[in-house]
């Protein structure tokens, strides 16, 4: 992401604004709604166990600012988590933003960002897929599903969060290539036909019920409240230094005050608290402003596809007739 392009997510966020004040619900559980749009709380307990999440992300800051809230909580609440990461970030940020390199070093900086990231958000495991920074677009879109095929089926995935493949406004290549190799990867790894050598190898079909979507300007269908994960989702994005627009920047605002003979309440003692308190202020300024607007302090925004709403699920309404007609066997007397 470049910083304009931040700065009209943010601004996609900000519409959300408009769904504000619609009558609230509580229902039973973690999710309430607010007219259409499901609000997600936190889960008590680890509701979740068993179950696998992928997060995947093009470059190393996707999901620190769009989705590393929820990733956490949703790895908290039981879910076993990885993060894909598609490019190999090597052309580094807009000036000022990250870490000053050369193509080589923004390769080995985002690198090493990545594998913080994935241990902030508690991931078992980090997947690099190693294609060029911007230039997804003349990536093999069939090898770049097959691969996510793989990876679903070996990790067994039952959840997906990435880019959302039908997202408006969205002019980086990287991310539509990811994400629409994403959605057809969650419904063909879950077919028994497609690439027989995975089989072969020992894996099985595996379907991918649920998928939370994050864009620059959402189709809002589910917002997370991410209040209790927010010290997560801060370090998530202090891990991002090679990238911005967070790592490192409060401490260098820090000592270019301090060159002036000046400083920041705000930014403390240290560089940490300032890198802290400057991503806490500045940053993370959408997930504040989303989630005032659904009386919770933090929240992410998802275009949330539930389990049943794809091709690849046998239809919710069969399983639900099931659920409410089907009576015992009765066996014919012998
Ligand atoms: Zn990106």
């Amino acid at each position: 992401m470049v910083p304009m392009l931040r700065r009209n997510l943010l601004n996609g966020l900000m519409t959300a604004g408009t769904l504000a004040g619609l009558p609230r619900t509580q229902l039973p559980g973690a999710a309430r709604t607010t007219g259409g749009i499901v609000l997600e709380g936190p889960a008590p307990g680890q509701p979740h166990k068993g179950k696998v999440l992928l997060a995947l992300q093009a470059h190393s800051d996707d999901i620190p600012l769009m989705a590393s809230g929820t990733v956490a909580k949703l790895i908290e609440e039981g879910y076993t988590g990885y993060l894909v990461r598609a490019t190999n970030d090597d052309m580094g940020d807009a000036p000022g933003l990250g870490t000053a390199g050369t193509i080589g070093e923004n390769v080995l900086g985002n690198e090493r960002d990545n594998a913080r990231i994935a241990d902030v958000l508690g991931c078992k495991r980090h997947f690099d897929l190693n294609y060029n920074n911007h230039r997804m677009a003349g990536v093999s879109l069939n090898e770049l599903i097959c691969r996510l095929i793989f990876l679903i089926r070996l990790l067994k995935v039952d959840t997906v969060v990435c880019w959302d493949p039908w997202a408006h406004d969205e002019e980086n290549p990287d991310h539509y290539t990811l994400a629409r190799a994403v959605e057809a990867a969650c419904w063909m790894a879950g077919r028994a036909h497609d690439y027989p050598e995975h089989f072969a190898a020992g894996l099985e079909p595996k379907t991918v019920r649920d998928k939370y979507y994050f864009a620059r300007r959402p189709e809002i269908t589910r917002v997370v409240d991410i209040s209790k994960q927010i010290d997560k989702k801060v370090e998530a994005n202090r891990a991002n230094v090679a990238k911005g627009p967070a790592g490192r920047l409060g401490s260098r605002l820090r000592d270019e005050l301090a060159e002036r003979n000046q400083r920041l309440p705000l930014l403390g003692d240290d560089d940490a608290t300032a890198d802290r308190n400057y991503i806490r202020e500045f940053v993370m300024v959408s997930s504040r402003e989303l989630g005032r607007q659904y009386g919770v302090e933090y929240a992410e925004a998802f275009h949330y596809v539930a389990p049943g709403a794809s091709g690849a699920d046998r239809d919710a309404r069969v399983e639900t007739y099931v659920t409410e007609h089907a009576v015992p066997l009765t066996k014919p007397p012998k």
